[in-house]
């Protein structure tokens, strides 16, 4: 399309789905990563390890290149083989799956509850058999999943529990922050999170017992953190490991979005509760459903969605919507009926909530700074 004055206004006058956090700071930030040390491990990459640290009642943290990757360390951690099955929800982004296949275990994909599309724990307790190793769980939209009963079936049956806490930055249940619940959580730094480097993330270790070697196969497999602290005279090759560090750049730019956490968290609450109170007396009768959210849900309003009763109404929806241009959008396909997740996993029954969240769900734009007033007026007259 050639593109005309109408067509450019009218791109420029959209609302944007999203807008990648900026503090304003990262200019000067970088600048001083550029007049030192560059590669990872440095001084930037300690200051985002303490601060994410202290966030998660102090435990060890490693700072990674993407939430992937401390998925796949988490996976190198809990020494997962093939033939080993990982419950994971279907209702969620590929890496959740696809950092165990890669250690040939078996994706279990368990079905979520309508209520914050969170994985179920009674189709998690139905698809554990004697080669269950591990429970992936994903705080999705920055909510806690239920985190408590999940804790005790993995404690009940012997099994690791891992959080995908790739959306979950700045949030808690009860207060106790999320990632500190698993043995292992990974927290995500894309440029679509909460706050973000482009691409980063971390791996927080609750087990001390995995620390040591997390050390290991974050410095691709050697001991030479232990050397960086002066405690051995070379550093050699002692077990598998990869590339996981992020070099100073992203650490420097995490390091001024990590002072932001709260601010951040506040300015998405409050739309996120804002779009509660304008949408909810719409909510119901058949239409759509807002998520439902129970107590001591301290969430950190990464996501807003709506699930509507049907697709048709969905896709009204999101045409009337664009009419307005405002982009909104659905979000995960099914991941046990994706190509891969269908060879490389299996599904625990049909997964009834995640199918239709595939196709009804939709999520509303949401970053500090949104035009809010014109997205629910749109979404009104579109719900009308
Ligand atoms: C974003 C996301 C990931 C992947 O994060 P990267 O940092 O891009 O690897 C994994 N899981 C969930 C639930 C996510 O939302």
């Amino acid at each position: 399309m050639i593109p005309d004055s109408r067509t450019v206004g009218s791109l420029s006058d959209a609302v944007e789905f999203h807008r990648p956090y900026l503090t304003g700071r990262e200019p000067a930030a970088l600048a001083e990563v550029l007049t030192g040390t560059m590669h990872g491990g440095g001084t930037a990459t300690r200051r985002c390890q303490d601060m994410l640290s202290r966030m998660h009642n102090d435990a060890p943290v490693l700072l990674t290149l993407s939430c992937t990757a401390a998925l796949e360390m988490s996976a190198l951690l809990l020494d997962l083989r093939p033939g080993d099955e990982v419950i994971v929800p279907s209702f969620t982004f590929v890496s959740s799956a696809s950092a165990f296949a890669l250690r040939g275990a078996v994706p279990v994909f368990a079905d979520a509850r309508p209520e914050d599309m969170t994985i179920d724990p009674v189709q998690v307790e139905a698809a554990i058999t004697p080669r269950t190793k591990a429970i992936c769980v994903v705080h999705y939209a920055g909510a806690p999943c239920a985190i408590d009963e999940l804790k005790a079936i993995a404690g009940a049956h012997g099994l690791r529990l891992i959080e995908d806490a790739a959306q979950s930055i700045g949030a808690d249940f009860y207060g106790r922050p999320l990632g500190t619940f698993g043995d292992l959580a990974a927290v995500s730094f894309h440029a679509t999170k909460n706050i973000h480097c482009g691409e980063g993330g971390a791996l927080i270790i609750n087990d001390p017992e995995l620390v040591e070697r997390a050390e290991v196969l974050w410095e691709k497999g050697t001991n030479r953190k232990r050397w960086v602290r002066g405690e051995i005279d070379k550093y050699t090759w002692i077990d598998l490991g990869s590339s996981f560090l992020p070099s100073e750049l992203q650490a420097g730019m995490l390091s001024v979005q990590l002072e932001d956490v709260e601010r951040v968290t506040a300015a998405r609450r409050d739309l996120w509760d804002t779009y509660m109170r304008e949408l909810a007396p719409l909510s119901g009768s058949g239409r759509f459903e807002l998520p439902q959210l129970g107590p001591g849900i301290g969430h950190n309003g990464h996501i807003f969605f709506l699930r509507f009763t049907d697709m048709d109404r969905a896709d009204r929806f999101t045409a009337s919507m664009a009419e307005a241009r405002i982009k909104v959008f659905r979000h995960y396909v099914a991941l046990h009926d994706t190509p891969a997740g269908r060879r490389l996993g299996r599904a625990n029954g049909d997964c009834p909530v995640t199918r239709h969240a595939e196709n009804c769900l939709i999520r509303l734009p949401m970053w500090p700074g949104v035009d809010i007033q014109r997205v629910l007026d749109a979404a009104m007259k579109a719900l009308a």
